[in-house]
């Protein structure tokens, strides 16, 4: 039996990192892994510039209750002229410091009058300045490579005037399910038989990651079919992924059709839910084996087979980040698996609590609905109501 951490461990240094990479404009990068760092061609400011609206001052010839003459007027977007002697220059937010000047003086702190303003306070020098390269300066790395693209990347990509980045082309994932047990939603129910829900769990994990999905549906319990369905996976895509018909009964054909054409290795993963897992290769492609059962299925996709994917994509921070919480629940019989509990949170007198779900089966899908995320049992471990458990937010596994 391999422990969880030996199973990830294992997987992620199987992953051989895609090389194939693509140019792509901002609007088409969203969720993208940079196949590049992104270096900086410019200064962020461009150039010394006003935080305020006031006036743009030497510190030098500011006296206290004297005016001044308003020599020029620099609204953001503009030129400045130097600033002329024993004088102040009306200034926006944003616009550039005029050369000669050292601080702004904001508008409030300003009174006008016949002669021009002036002012009551002595500004520092300076004062409500924005330098120069303060915030990204010319060359500076501002994402480095193998990054995941969000919202705020993107922006920051623009804000140093680039429009495209290069990214690592996105897999395609090949999907398929087994069992001869499995009706497609949509057709009338029938006796003995159940729906298909595998399916589109695996179709909107894969896609909701930003991978390319292809198809294949379901594949009947045959050795024959099985191989047949294998071979044009691997032909159609970079990777297959499969649910079902990882245990070893008799209507198991995936590991002889999986080993006719590659090679396999089914794994006992000291879980729950889960436990089987099988990885291997078909035709040169790698290979990923989930259980059954629909929040095994769920639970090992997102454990397993999302850093493994996410690795393959280019990807360097692989493992989901997970928050400490207060147990609102005993779990008094201790497991020698490591348990991965529908849970959700609840902040009660500025505490956040975790709840789990009554009905852990591995075949209740509707407690990954109530859950928000799972909470993770240790192996060998007893909770008591009050301790401090670790929880992963579906959310975070969702990119
Ligand atoms: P297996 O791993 O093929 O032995 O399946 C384990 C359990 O999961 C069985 O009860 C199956 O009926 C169920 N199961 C397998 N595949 C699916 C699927 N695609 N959708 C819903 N349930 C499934
Ligand atoms: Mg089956």
């Amino acid at each position: 039996m391999k422990t969880v951490n030996q199973a990830i461990e294992y997987l992620i240094a199987q992953a051989s990192k895609t090389q194939l990479t693509e140019s792509r404009s901002l609007a088409n990068a969203l969720g993208c892994v940079l196949a590049k760092p992104v270096v900086s061609a410019v200064n962020v400011p461009p150039h010394d510039n006003s935080m305020m609206d006031g006036y743009a001052v030497n510190t030098a010839e500011i006296q206290i209750g004297r005016s001044m003459a308003v020599s020029q007027r620099i609204p953001a977007g503009t030129q400045p002229e130097p600033l002329a002697a024993a004088s102040v220059a009306r200034i926006f937010t944003g616009a550039p410091i005029p050369s000669g000047a050292d601080a702004v003086i904001m508008q409030e702190q300003a009174e006008i009058t016949e002669q021009g303003v002036c002012f009551q306070q002595m500004p520092k020098s300076g004062e409500s300045i924005r330098r120069c390269g303060e915030d990204i300066a010319v060359g500076a790395e501002i994402l480095s490579s193998g990054h995941q693209l969000r919202p705020q990347d993107l922006a920051l990509i623009a804000s140093v005037g680039q429009a495209a980045v290069e990214v690592y082309k996105p897999l395609t994932l090949v999907t398929l399910t087994t069992g001869d047990e499995l009706l497609q939603p949509g057709q009338a129910p029938q006796p003995g038989k159940i729906y298909n829900s595998n399916h589109t769990n695996l179709m909107t994990l894969v896609t909701q990651l930003g991978f390319n999905w292809v198809d294949m549906g379901q594949v009947e319990d045959t050795l024959k079919a099985t191989q047949a369905a294998l071979s044009k996976a691997a032909q159609l895509g970079d990777v297959i992924i499969t649910t079902g018909g990882v245990s070893v009964g008799e209507e198991d054909h995936l590991k002889p059709a999986v080993e006719a054409l590659g090679k396999l290795d089914m794994w006992q993963v000291k879980m729950k839910p889960g436990k089987p897992l099988a990885f291997g290769e078909v035709m040169g492609k790698p290979f990923i084996g989930l259980p059954g059962n629909p929040v095994s299925a769920f639970t090992t996709f997102n454990l397993f087979a999302r850093p493994f994917l996410l690795a393959m994509q280019g990807v360097t921070d692989l493992m989901p980040p997970s928050v400490w919480l207060t147990a609102d629940f005993d779990w008094p019989n201790p497991g020698f698996r490591r348990e991965f509990v529908r849970a959700r949170i609840e902040n009660r007198d500025q505490t956040s609590y975790a709840q789990i779900y009554p009905n852990q089966g591995s075949g209740v899908l509707t407690s990954t609905v109530w859950a928000a995320g799972l909470v993770v049992i240790p192996e060998d471990q007893v909770i008591k109501k009050g301790d401090r458990v670790e929880y992963i937010s579906f959310n975070d596994l969702a990119h």
